[in-house]
């Protein structure tokens, strides 16, 4: 499919729409399973800042075959093609070859990349092994990246379709430090000064709880459809929706303004089910809440691991007084006393720890903690004690992350009533 090399050269855009990039991670060790890959995550977030897109993260095997198909069809599709993994010496490093198939060029010795790597073994007081001369080949047409610490130079080209259309492309070596260096040293600059360089895009995360899914988006209508400038995105965490908006302008401040009819329109529709932003959690808004007023909680709970004493201490302040934590196996006589138990819990804990409020919850029966089901909640105030019981439903391993938002959520919405 060679349909022409433009090695090295400036490109321009050929319109004014968004690039779309793609974000290939080559490696056994990925599709295995064995190592997650981390390369296309951060190299995606990278070309975020510049204002670029990406449309698609592709993960193949070491195998010839996979790799030259899967850069066919991306030289196709995509604006930008970003690779990392596959250029070491070894027998399954294929990037190269697989890329000079895709292209149906030969394979040609770099006389400068090749002494560069001598030099490096040099340095280091052996003899370069012959198999290392394969990475100072490159498929003819392209371009060599310089790897200040690694035997492995980058590969660059600029591929023209038939269409007259173009897909630039960087080869990277996969180890996560070589890369992040020889993108801040050479690709970033590439970029930049062909690109649009002032352009940006800019993520705002918004956090709700209380209600589902579904329920959120029917009440954000139109909000969530594809095509739409900022756009916004849903996403679900044990209970916790995420609403992503995102949007590209000129810069941070501007991507900023024009997200905030957005954002006021979220509040709007959704009150007291918006809790924060980012990385707020429903403990970091309680403790903050609460700090404000200078009062304090303490919390107790069973069934629930020790989730509530787990992550309100780890904001690691004072307004957080302390927690009980009772087995999550608790024996059936116990747990049938659960309303009483979070009531009491919830007061006692309040007095003991000479809090300003404490929250308490416990199953309604011991098979909540394993299959779902009820649980009490209690919220003793500085003067009063309320309970309320709600089922949460779900796989185990978040019943209890979901039992302990709902106490802390109790909490928030009576401080956001008390202000
Ligand atoms: P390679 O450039 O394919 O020889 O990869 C060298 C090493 O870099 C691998 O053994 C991995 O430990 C690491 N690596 C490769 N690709 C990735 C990736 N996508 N994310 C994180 N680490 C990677
Ligand atoms: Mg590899």
């Amino acid at each position: 499919m060679q349909d022409g090399l433009l090695a090295g050269k400036g490109r321009s855009w050929q319109n004014d729409t968004i690039m779309q990039a793609e974000v290939m991670a080559i490696g056994d060790e990925l599709t295995s399973g064995q190592r997650l890959d981390t390369n296309s995550g951060w190299i995606s977030a990278r070309l975020g800042d510049l204002g670029i897109q990406t449309a698609y993260h592709t993960t193949v095997s070491d195998e010839i075959d996979p790799l030259v198909d899967a850069l066919r069809i991306a030289l196709k599709r995509s604006d930008l093609l970003l690779i990392t993994g596959g250029l070491g010496p070894t027998a399954d490093d294929l990037t190269r070859d697989a890329l000079a198939k895709a292209l149906g060029v030969p394979l040609e010795l770099d006389e400068a990349s090749l002494r560069d790597i001598e030099q490096l073994f040099a340095k280091r007081g052996v003899a370069m092994p012959e198999r290392n001369r394969l990475q100072a080949t490159f498929p003819r047409g392209t371009r060599p990246i310089n790897n200040p610490h690694g035997t492995a130079p980058g590969i660059h080209f600029i591929h023209r379709r038939k269409d007259g259309t173009e897909c630039e492309l960087f080869a990277l070596p996969g180890v996560p430090a070589e890369m992040h260096q020889m993108w801040n040293e050479t690709v970033t600059a590439q970029l930049t000064h062909q690109a649009k360089p002032s352009q940006t895009i800019q993520h705002l995360r918004i956090k709700c709880f209380g209600a589902g899914e579904s329920a959120i988006e029917q009440r954000l209508a139109g909000l969530i459809d594809r095509g739409r400038d900022p756009a916004v995105g849903i996403t679900v965490h044990n209970a916790t929706i995420t609403l992503r908006i995102t949007t590209a302008g000129d810069s941070a401040e501007q991507c900023a303004e024009r997200m905030q009819p957005t954002i006021k329109t979220i509040h709007e529709s959704l009150g007291d089910l918006v809790f924060g932003e980012g990385d707020d959690e429903l403990q970091h808004v309680v403790i903050r809440l609460l700090a404000e007023r200078g009062q304090t909680v303490a919390s107790a709970e069973c069934g629930s691991s020790g989730r509530l004493a787990r992550w309100l201490s780890e904001i690691g302040t004072t307004t957080y007084r302390g927690g009980l934590v009772a087995s999550a196996e608790a024996p059936e006589s116990l747990i049938s006393q659960s309303a009483i138990l979070a009531e009491n819990g919830a007061t006692s804990c309040r007095d003991q720890f000479g809090a300003d409020y404490a929250i308490a919850l416990g199953p309604i029966a011991e098979s909540t903690v394993r299959a779902g089901g009820e649980f009490y909640y209690a919220l003793a105030t500085p003067d009063s004690v309320l309970l309320k019981s709600g089922s949460t439903t779900g796989h185990p391993d978040h019943l209890r992350d979901r039992a302990a938002k709902q106490a802390l959520n109790l909490l928030r919405l009576h401080l956001l009533e008390t202000e």
